[in-house]
């Protein structure tokens, strides 16, 4: 049967003791239950890796646009 969603997985309750910002002293927050900032002290907030930047070896040998020469303005007005 389409539409059917699959079984969800058991989320494990969290606490503010494991939260990042608890644990490092940096919540100011009195809250009863974690709140949508959340982060695991496990994951230490390392940002995910940056993208290398690859530069091309061609260059580009002609330019996109050139005004016309003379002689092609000549014989356009021709
Ligand atoms: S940031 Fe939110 S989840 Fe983390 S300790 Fe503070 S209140 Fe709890």
């Amino acid at each position: 049967m389409q539409g059917k969603r699959p079984p969800a997985r058991a989320v494990r309750k969290v606490s503010c003791e494991e939260c990042y910002f608890r644990v490092n002293l940096l919540c100011a927050l009195e809250l009863s239950e974690p709140c949508s900032t959340f982060r695991p002290n496990d994951a230490q907030l390392k940002p995910p890796q940056q993208l290398r930047f690859v530069f091309r070896q061609e260059r580009r040998t002609r330019a996109a646009w050139a005004f016309p020469s003379a002689q092609e303005q000549a014989a356009l007005h021709a």
